[in-house]
């Protein structure tokens, strides 16, 4: 029976595991590394602007997230981003593009809410600001121990929700002599991620274009997506720009380690000439951010996990998900907490 239970990762899927178990008799207590919550789906401010720098909006291709968002979370302040997402291709040119009644998502205060008011319809502690370093296996459960070595508790059960890398590595630093620790490991360390730059840029000026989002459809230009944060109610000021561009996983990964300063400006050249507009190699101010394990590129093997919950050790998350995406996290972290639930009885 689990009565107590570690969260570890505050991310929609960790989210959406608490919230599954707002009812059950379980005391929760979720451990997230950043000072935020809603993990890869991240949101900044900036001088009056609110910007999505990871994942861009919410999809509705999951009628249970969607029902969940739309009518039973508060939906005060939800977004419906409602300019189209065009395409172009290595030689450039944006076009009209895919997928024309796709809605999408996100809020006046930024993505990083979904994952606010799953946590604000549950009695759950959130401890922000705490990596949990090892698990070490207890009589029956699992102690808690963060990177300053600071004894966090002891659980009847854990879910481990980060990346598919991080949660590997947390089952290689922990102190658990078992043949299945080793399994699992191998299984989740093999999940394959795509690693992605974001550089941000701000212009003090409008730009005349009808489309939301721009994505590369043949994969063979440097940028893969330019995103108008503009397009969001709520997010930028009237009269002024703001573009998130991701560049593709060749490129991100020649240039990570390339001087921000000296990144962002080959950024935005090739922005600029994207969008043939050479004002945009000039912003008035940027930002950027390294995503190393930005999505999976598979799901992990479920027959590999197959046995976890005998040792009080559940997964969740995108890399657990069918797709790696937003909805997906969500959804897999309700059914996770779900059966999580049953476990407690
Ligand atoms: C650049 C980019 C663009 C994207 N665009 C889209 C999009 O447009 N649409 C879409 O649907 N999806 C998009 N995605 C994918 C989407 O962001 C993810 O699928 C989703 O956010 C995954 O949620 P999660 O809860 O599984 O993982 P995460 O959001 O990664 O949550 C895991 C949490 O665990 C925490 N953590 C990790 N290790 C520890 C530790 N040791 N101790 C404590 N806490 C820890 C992390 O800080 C994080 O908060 C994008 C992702 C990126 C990076």
């Amino acid at each position: 029976m689990i009565a107590r239970l570690a969260v570890v990762g505050a991310g929609a899927a960790g989210a959406a595991a608490t919230y599954a178990l707002r009812d059950a008799p379980v005391d929760v207590t979720v451990f997230e590394k950043s000072r935020g919550v809603c993990g890869r789906a991240a949101t900044r401010r900036k001088d009056d602007c609110t910007y999505e720098y990871g994942a861009n909006y919410l999809k509705d291709a999951d009628d249970r997230v969607t029902e969940l968002v739309t009518e039973t979370l508060p939906s005060d302040g939800l977004v419906d981003v409602e300019a189209p997402i065009y395409t172009f291709e290595r030689t450039g040119g944006i076009d009209e593009g895919r997928e024309a009644d796709e809605r999408k998502w996100t809020y006046e205060a930024g993505i990083t809410q979904l994952a606010k008011r799953l946590f604000a319809e549950t009695d759950a502690t959130v401890h922000n600001g705490v990596r949990v370093e090892t698990l070490d296996r207890a009589d029956d459960g699992w102690r808690i121990v963060d990177d300053e070595e600071t004894d966090r508790g002891e659980f009847d059960a854990v879910l481990l929700t980060p990346p598919a890398p991080q949660t590997a590595d947390l089952l290689g630093q922990a102190r658990w002599d078992h043949d299945d620790c080793r399994d699992f490991r191998q299984a989740i360390a093999s999940v394959p991620y795509r690693t992605v730059v974001t550089g941000v840029f701000h212009y003090p000026f409008e730009l005349d274009v009808p489309w939301y989002g721009a994505v590369n459809t043949d994969k063979d230009h440097d940028v893969g997506w330019v995103a108008r944060e503009e397009c969001k109610d709520g997010h930028v000021p009237d009269g002024e720009s703001l573009l998130v561009v991701q560049m593709n996983e060749p490129w991100s990964v020649a240039n990570y380690d390339e001087r921000p300063d000296q990144m962002l400006s080959a950024i935005a050249e090739r922005t600029a000439h994207l969008l043939d507009d050479d004002r945009l190699t000039d912003p008035d101010w940027t930002d950027y951010q390294h995503w190393r394990y930005a999505q999976p590129e598979a799901t992990v093997d479920h027959e590999a996990l197959r046995g976890a919950t005998d040792h009080d050790l559940y997964f969740a998350g995108d890399w657990v998900a069918d797709e790696p995406r937003l909805h997906a996290a969500v959804r897999n972290g309700l059914e996770t907490g779900e059966a999580i639930a049953e476990d407690t009885a």
